[in-house]
């Protein structure tokens, strides 16, 4: 098989043109081996853009690698041997070069591998057929499994049979999600022939880490609009075994309102939408982002006003905030909520302990800061200095 479409890519591809990437290309194919991009940066580039990481593939064995990444002059990390990989550091950056390989067993978690010579079956392993294309150091694209034609009608599609694809590894259920969430053309609904397979292995989602998930979820929330991504996982049965208690119903709502506002995407905004049970456990948060989920919940569904949040929490938690109350209120936020948030988010309250002692001191000195702070975010932070320390 092995199609070389006549397409070749821009040398203006940032990958393409980047030095550092063709010395590692060159490195290989001075020792008779061929080396192509794979996967994500290609598919990116085709779409026009921009990439998240750079991946190549070889048919040279990961010692042989390490070996002419050597005589380049180039300093090899085997960060994976198992399973092929080695990066090789090139310019200060490194990049994964990992062995073709085929699939020889799979428990739905990791596979055992075997290298192999063949692009074509270092093609099969892989999820979609769109995450199957590759391009040579001077940008040439091969298509072994006419990923092109889906990638070209924004169709994510198993490679081969959906069923099996999902069996082998699980995590393949949300990267399809994540995948139609960033990549389809939402006109053309989902594939049946995946959402079956889906629905009828949720079972397996159960044996997938918290990270592994919590990791997909992200990139998923983070898309222009996952929506219909996710009620596609709420109706396959996939959201209430990774989210126990979750409700999609708000997140087309949120996705809508973030658009009003011209606010960029969040996906910590979208997942406060969606809710759940102990969803940082059940996604192994980072302490930040718990804390930052945590705290956006209170907000948005406690009493303070926008102003004191952004005051106290900053501008990022008080626009979710507005924007889950809009949601719980199915009202469009008002504009002017950007500047209130804004400004309050940069306000400074104009007292300081020193101002109040030594008339007060020790536990009445904070209890007198705490009085007077009320009272000025009571003012809209209108009441200045001289007027706060005259109250009594
Ligand atoms: P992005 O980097 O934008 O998240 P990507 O497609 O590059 O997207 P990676 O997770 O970086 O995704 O993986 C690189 C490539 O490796 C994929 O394009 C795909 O070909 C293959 N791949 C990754 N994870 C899997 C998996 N679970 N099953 C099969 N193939 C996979
Ligand atoms: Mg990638």
């Amino acid at each position: 098989m092995d199609r070389t479409y006549d397409l070749t890519l821009s040398s203006s591809t940032s990958w393409l043109a980047d030095a550092d990437a063709q010395a590692v290309c060159a490195a290989l194919q001075d020792g008779g081996h061929s080396i192509f991009f794979v996967g994500g940066c290609v598919r990116n580039a085709l779409l026009g853009l921009p990439d998240s990481d750079v991946d190549m593939s070889t048919d040279a064995l990961p010692e042989r690698v390490m070996a002419l990444a050597a005589r380049a002059g180039l300093k090899a990390v085997p960060t994976g041997v198992e399973h092929g990989t080695v990066t090789v550091v090139s310019g200060g950056k490194g990049f994964e070069v990992t062995t073709f390989r085929r699939d020889v067993e799979t428990d739905g978690r990791r596979a055992v591998v075997a290298f192999s010579s063949s692009i074509d079956e270092d093609a099969r392993r892989r999820d979609f057929t769109m995450n199957a294309l590759y391009a040579d150091a001077s940008g040439r694209v091969i298509d072994p499994l006419e990923g092109l034609a889906d990638l070209r009608a924004r169709r994510v599609r198993f490679i081969e049979d959906a069923n099996a694809r999902i069996r082998e590894d699980y995590l393949r259920t949300l990267r399809y999600f994540r995948f139609c969430a960033w990549y389809a053309n939402p006109d053309e609904g989902f594939d049946p022939d995946a959402i079956a397979a889906i629905a009828a292995n949720t079972d397996g989602l159960e044996t997938l880490s918290a990270e592994r998930i919590g990791a997909e979820l992200q990139k998923l929330l983070a898309a222009p609009d996952p929506a219909p991504a996710l009620a596609v996982m709420r109706q396959t049965g996939v959201l209430g075994v990774v989210l126990p208690g979750s409700d999609d119903r708000w997140v087309s709502l949120i996705v809508h309102f973030e658009g009003l506002l011209d606010l960029p995407p969040y996906w910590l905004w979208r997942l406060a939408a969606l809710s759940g049970e102990d969803v940082s456990d059940r996604l192994r948060l980072s302490k930040a982002d718990a804390k930052e989920h945590d705290r956006l919940k209170v907000a948005a569904f406690g009493g303070q006003s926008l102003r004191e949040i952004a005051y106290r929490d900053g501008e990022k938690i008080a626009l979710g905030a507005a924007l889950l109350r809009a949601c719980m209120a199915e009202t469009p936020p008002d504009k002017a909520v950007l500047e209130t948030i804004n400004d309050a988010a940069q306000a400074k309250f104009p007292i300081s302990a020193a101002d109040l002692m030594p008339k007060f001191e020790g536990p009445e000195l904070g209890a007198r800061l705490k009085q007077l702070e009320a009272v000025w975010i009571a003012s809209e932070f209108t009441a200045d200095r001289d007027t706060l320390l005259k109250t009594p």
